[in-house]
């Protein structure tokens, strides 16, 4: 018997690869830094998130060494069972001092830290409202909540204001990417905020790309702004600046404690290794004395734009380590990340879905692991190209 399922999905793959949209992933044989190996050749890298060098840091390296011996590898059980350690505990306390907020949360990722929040606080008689480019974990967060979902178009607070004030829902939620993950631009966090004062809303703050790159010390995109408020969920991803993995939501002190007893990507999981939350405390301490790191990124990111604007690509307005430049069609973005490829230099293709259609892009990530010497190294590159 023709199994007819499984021939739709063999043409769906032929499809994709077609149209150059088969996505496939590139074997990592060292340590994420600013050269990696893959396949048996050394390339100078820029498509991490490891914005302050931390992945291989040896204060973080050292710590989980230490953790080993006392915490074992596995977290064996949920937080809510017997999976809570002494360490997951500490840096949620650490955290929540950190960025000055009441109270935080440990989570797996930030994928499931955003479905948490989202569907934790509202339901089929809220509305969603968020950012046409935020990221995709934030959409599936709204659709998996039953809630009424409307998307603005990117910045559009204008159009936001007008779908605010048009609802008629009991509960409201705003979510946004603080940095915008696929164009490097930072959201208008005040505004956000006045907007969900005015309309009585919620405002989750996405700060994946923020923590541990913007504000004081790297206390994030609320510290950045001098914001606090009681609507402020904050959110920082920690496989990002921090170097980590996981994810920690920070607010008011009963929003977490409601987290604890609703959030189901929280209470159905397995708590993540103790050991990893030794080394998220090592690197928060690295985070806050890194001043030298983030000036460091802040000139890399200038001298990248000065260099690529020099030679005519076309960039977005955006002053964190996120800088894409814009290609338009898959094809051409393949062939640039190609020939940058035979340079010896790792730049990603970014393609729809990831982005609108026809705003396929190289998106070059910036860390602080990278010297001004890499950084002429792939403008040299890019002129090639
Ligand atoms: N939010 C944003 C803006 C992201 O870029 C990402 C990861 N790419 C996530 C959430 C998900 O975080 P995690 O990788 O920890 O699941």
């Amino acid at each position: 018997m023709t199994f007819a399922a499984l021939s739709e999905i063999r043409s769906g793959l032929t499809a994709l690869s077609e149209q150059g949209l088969l996505r496939q992933r590139r074997m990592l044989q060292s340590a994420q830094d600013a050269r990696v190996h893959v396949d048996g050749r050394e390339l100078l890298s820029f498509c991490s998130n490891d914005y302050l060098g931390l992945a291989n840091h040896p204060a973080l390296a050292a710590a989980v060494a230490q953790a080993l011996p006392e915490m074992g590898v596995g977290a064996g059980a949920s937080h809510l069972i017997t999976g809570h350690h002494t360490a997951h505990h500490a840096f949620e306390t650490k955290f929540a001092e950190f960025v000055g907020l009441p109270d935080a949360l440990l989570f797996s990722t930030g994928y499931m830290a955003n479905l948490a929040v989202v569907t934790a606080l509202v339901g089929r008689e809220g509305e969603v409202f968020g950012d046409k480019l935020n990221h995709a974990s934030l959409n599936d967060a709204a659709l998996l909540s039953r809630a009424k979902f409307s998307r603005y178009a990117h910045n559009d607070l204008a159009a936001l204001e007008r779908l605010m004030a048009a609802s008629t829902a009991r509960s409201k939620l705003v979510l946004v990417d603080a940095v915008f993950s696929m164009d490097g631009d930072v959201a208008d966090l005040p505004a956000l905020l006045a907007l969900c004062e005015a309309h009585d809303a919620w405002l989750l703050v996405d700060d994946a790309h923020g923590f541990g790159v913007l504000g004081a010390g790297g206390r994030g995109s609320l510290a950045h702004f001098g914001l606090q408020s009681p609507r402020i969920i904050y959110m920082a991803t920690l496989g990002k600046a921090a170097g980590v993995a996981g994810a920690v939501v920070a607010a008011e002190h009963d929003v977490i404690t409601w987290l604890l007893q609703k959030a189901r990507t929280y209470i159905y999981t397995t708590a993540t290794p103790p050991l990893l939350s030794a080394a998220l405390l090592a690197s928060l301490q690295v985070i806050a004395g890194a001043d030298d790191r983030r000036t460091h990124l802040r000139e890399l990111v200038m001298q990248l734009r000065d260099g690529l604007q020099a030679q005519g690509w076309e960039l977005l307005d955006s002053a964190t380590p996120i800088q894409p430049v814009i290609i338009g069609s898959n094809e051409a973005t393949l062939a640039i990340s190609s020939a940058l490829l035979e340079q010896g230099i790792l730049v990603p293709a970014i393609r729809p879905p990831t982005v609108p259609v026809n705003s396929a892009r190289l998106r070059i990530t910036l860390s602080a692991a990278h010297s001004a010497a890499d950084v002429a190294l792939l403008l040299n590159a890019m002129g090639n190209a």
